[in-house]
């Protein structure tokens, strides 16, 4: 018994203009629909939708009987002839000939495909397999593929090389923040929480421009809709470049994402305007963002970490992507480049959404001797950093770089208040299963 579909076709492949063809689809069963002397099924494939049409008459009735039993969102191969219908989806209906139930579905379903019935997030995502039937959350998915695809494209063209770091490590990358512990052998190891200490150390390989699209691991407690405990970083890091060469990088990547979604058909489903985001994005220094975090009534002193409240207050005036720069060095890590003599900022900057952070970066500190400095002045034991400050001892060039959150970025594009949306199976506090 061969499991394949001979010569299946897509919904959308089909058109009145096959008239009289056979064909061959493959899908779910959407809807069913009983008008008595016709019976239809609405067959759901990857593309879209196909009408089969049952006149009960023109039918023999062991076919029509059977079909009349199939559970809805039962998987099912369908045979027969096209033919031109004004009122079906996309103005053609099948006429089956043969109707295989592949797999038939319990009568009960977690949720409703149609759309027609709403369902809670946690319902969702406890279904997820099924809920990512439907037509929103498909489409999610389908342009989350589409923006990685468009930023390894845009690296590409621009000398960049795809790289993987280790997961498992031995040492936090900030240190004090927190992170999972795994037992590893006879040791404890971590999840690691950025490939940060990792792409700086190959900026000693003279690959000079390297990125990295995977997963980061943070223990953060808190229960909020922007943060996962595990989520999708895409990380570039640029050899003989600052801070400056970085964001103009970041704001055309940001841009050519946005252009490569833009033209998506599916983006009708989500019921959004999108519009693509024009270069270059406001900067604003630190000082500034304070002051008019301040203006607009909310206290926050200097040296200050901006926090959520805050990033709200300054991405309502602001109403745009942004930067905010030269950020003072005592609440940006130790890798930060200070400013210079007689300052007491870093040449780092944070890529703002006026709903929340998207991406943070910085020209890095590339003297060994600065580095370890700094990391001994944030409380932290150069001893644990030994293998990443090894790599400065030798011929560092100067470097720059920034970490994307992927899901941040797919959210804040597509309007959608929970990040735990964008992602197929998130984990948060509660959540690790399914
Ligand atoms: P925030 O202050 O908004 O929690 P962060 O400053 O701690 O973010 P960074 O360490 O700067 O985050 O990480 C770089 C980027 O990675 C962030 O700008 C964000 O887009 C993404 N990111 C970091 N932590 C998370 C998380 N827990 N969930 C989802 N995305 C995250
Ligand atoms: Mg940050």
């Amino acid at each position: 018994m061969t499991s394949s579909i001979q010569n299946r076709k897509y919904a959308t492949e089909i058109t009145a203009a096959n008239e009289g063809e056979r064909v061959s689809i493959a899908g779910w069963v959407h809807e069913k629909r009983d008008l008595g002397g016709v019976f239809f099924l609405i067959v759901r494939d990857r593309s879209g939708f196909a009408q089969v049409t049952l006149p009960r008459k023109k039918t023999e009735k062991e076919l029509f009987e059977r079909v009349k039993r199939v559970p809805r969102e039962s998987v099912v191969a369908i045979e027969g002839e096209v033919k031109r219908e004004q009122k079906a989806p996309n103005g053609f209906e099948i006429l089956p000939s043969r109707v295989e139930v592949l797999s038939e579905a319990s009568q009960v379903l977690p949720l409703d495909t149609t759309g027609k019935v709403g369902a809670e997030l946690d319902t969702k995502l406890d279904a997820r397999f099924m809920d990512l039937r439907t037509e929103k959350t498909k489409h999610i998915f389908v342009i989350r593929s589409r923006i990685l695809k468009a930023i390894r494209d845009f690296l590409d063209v621009r000398g960049f090389i795809e790289l993987n770091t280790p997961k498992i490590v031995s040492a936090a990358t900030e240190g004090g923040t927190a992170l999972f512990p795994i037992s590893y052998f006879e040791r404890e190891a971590f999840l690691n929480q950025s490939p940060q200490l990792y792409k700086q150390m190959l900026m000693a390989s003279g690959f000079d421009r390297v990125y990295e699209i995977a997963p980061i691991f943070r223990a953060e407690e808190h229960d909020t809709t922007k943060h996962l405990n595990e989520a999708t970083s895409i990380d570039v890091e640029v050899a003989f470049e600052d801070h400056e060469y970085v964001m103009t990088l970041l704001e055309e990547l940001i841009v050519f994402a946005y252009t490569n979604v833009v033209d998506y058909p599916g983006l009708a489903k989500l019921d959004l305007n999108l519009e693509v985001p024009k270069v270059p994005f406001r900067r604003i220094t630190y000082d500034e963002a304070i002051e008019q975090i301040s203006g607009a009534g909310e206290e926050i002193a200097w040296g200050e970490d901006i926090g959520t409240s805050a990033e709200h207050t300054l991405g309502k005036i602001i109403g745009e992507l942004y930067f905010i720069t030269d950020w003072p060095c005592a609440i940006k890590p130790f890798y930060a480049q200070p400013a210079g003599e007689g300052k007491d900022t870093c040449n780092a900057f944070d890529l703002m959404h006026p709903r929340l952070e998207l991406s943070s970066g910085s020209q890095r500190v590339h003297s060994y001797e600065l580095l370890k400095q700094q990391i001994e002045s944030k409380g932290l034991s150069a001893d644990s950093f030994e293998f990443y400050l090894d790599s400065f001892r030798y011929g560092m060039p100067p470097h720059a770089g920034w970490g994307l959150g992927a899901e941040r970025l797919l959210m804040c594009m597509l309007e959608i208040g929970n990040i735990r949306e964008v992602v197929l199976f998130p984990r948060d506090r509660k959540r690790l299963v399914p």
